[in-house]
């Protein structure tokens, strides 16, 4: 097995746990970096523990493991088990979630989300790459799936030099899956949704905004996607209008609204645009805005501060006094207390005030591992316009 060799007083953050070594971390290298596991010391060559190594990225090493175990289909087996065990215990409403979270799951570069009996799985670096003859046969023990897709188009694997990859890789998965969760049915496509089709990391602040919304309520839901808080918003008994971008997802909210029963308007539009342009005056009770993920790397902070400002500046205006607005930011480069100052600043721009009231994270088959700070990603604030 290679060997990699980190520079003095780089030891100590991967021993917390830390699952990520950099390129400039590294004093010595005997091992080709194509994706295969080695073996991680510290400049006295203390064992630190085993990880796969990639030279042509900049996160070179992702460990795997602080003892020095084979990484086989054994390996998988046990780190699935607790996985799936952790989530048993959750109690989770619903026969779709996340269950296999990556670093969180001490798998670095996997996900593996559940729609009933079928999985998607996403590939995030090279090292899980090379070892799919290992994890692909333990998932399948482990879940007896009726079928696999893989969904792995993100924009990391091009730094891993990996290209786009969209297939079924096991058994057979339905054209559109059906999922229930808390008491909502959706409709959802693997080949044609964004990520792997849907968004369990909002179960919780679902579950919240559908406690708190009344009949009769106004509700605008930007960035509503395949309709989730639109129809959460509608069985409340609200009037809903739903705003995104993307066609095929409205055509998913619509037929979603069919399949509950209910009855919420959607609407093509930019939500950017559609907010500044609209002049209808305070008429909304409720306004959720959960835009994509704008900042994926820290050169994108900015962006992100300005489009949330926006955002928020250009909400205030159609929420009633008294009115609640949910703000929701799904990218680590950007903090809650920076979200937080962001809308503050947006609502002094204004002249207007705004209480938080609540904060909701992603929800606990997303565990933000407290070793690897990245895993806390989802924040969505609960503002109240005074
Ligand atoms: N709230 C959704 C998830 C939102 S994901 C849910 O609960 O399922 C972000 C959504 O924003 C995507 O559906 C994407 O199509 C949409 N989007 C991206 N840019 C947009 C824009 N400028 N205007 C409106 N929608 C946009």
């Amino acid at each position: 097995m290679g060997t990699v060799i980190v520079k003095p007083g780089r030891e100590k953050r991967l021993l917390q746990g830390y699952p990520w070594i950099q390129k400039s971390e590294l004093l010595r290298i005997d091992a080709p970096g194509k994706g295969e596991v080695v073996t991680v010391l510290d400049s006295k060559n203390q064992l630190i523990g085993i990880g796969t190594f990639n030279r042509a990225t900049r996160f070179q090493v992702r460990m795997l493991a602080r003892e020095q175990v084979a990484v086989d289909r054994e390996f998988f087996l046990n780190r699935f088990k607790r996985a799936i065990e952790y989530r048993k215990q959750l109690s989770i409403d619903s026969n779709g979630m996340r269950l296999v979270f990556s670093e969180a799951d001490r798998l670095p570069g996997l996900i593996v989300d559940k729609y009933g009996d079928s999985l998607v799985v996403q590939v995030r670096s090279l090292g899980m790459e090379q070892l799919r003859s290992e994890w692909i046969p333990a998932l399948i023990e482990s879940i007896r799936p009726s079928g696999i897709y893989e969904k792995s188009e993100m924009v990391g694997r091009e730094d891993e030099g990996l290209p786009s990859r969209a297939e079924l890789i096991f058994g057979e998965v339905p054209g559109v899956a059906s999922i229930n969760e808390l008491g909502m049915d959706y409709g959802v496509s693997f080949r044609s949704g964004l990520k792997t089709g849907f968004y369990f990391d909002q179960r919780l602040t679902r579950k919240r905004w559908r406690e708190q919304i009344k009949p009769g309520e106004n509700v605008l839901d930007a960035f509503c996607y395949s309709g989730s808080f639109s129809l959460h918003a509608a069985a409340a008994g609200a009037k809903v209008l739903g705003i995104d971008i993307n066609e095929a997802a409205l055509q998913q909210a619509s037929e979603n609204a069919k399949i509950n029963n209910l009855n919420p308007s959607f609407e093509l539009a930019n939500a950017f645009e559609w907010l500044e342009a609209n002049k209808s005056g305070p008429v909304y009770d409720w306004i959720m805005l959960d835009p994509p993920a704008i900042a994926k790397s820290s050169g994108k902070r900015d962006a992100l501060k300005w489009a949330i400002w926006k955002l928020v500046y250009h909400a205030l205006p159609l929420l009633k006094p008294g009115g609640r607005l949910v703000v929701c930011n799904c990218s680590f480069q950007l903090s809650l207390h920076e979200t937080i100052e962001t809308c503050r600043f947006a609502a002094a721009d204004r002249g207007e005030f705004l209480s938080l009231e609540d904060i909701t994270l992603q929800d606990a088959d997303h565990p933000a591992a407290t070793w690897f700070p990245e895993s806390l990603y989802l924040k969505c604030v609960w503002l109240r316009k005074l």
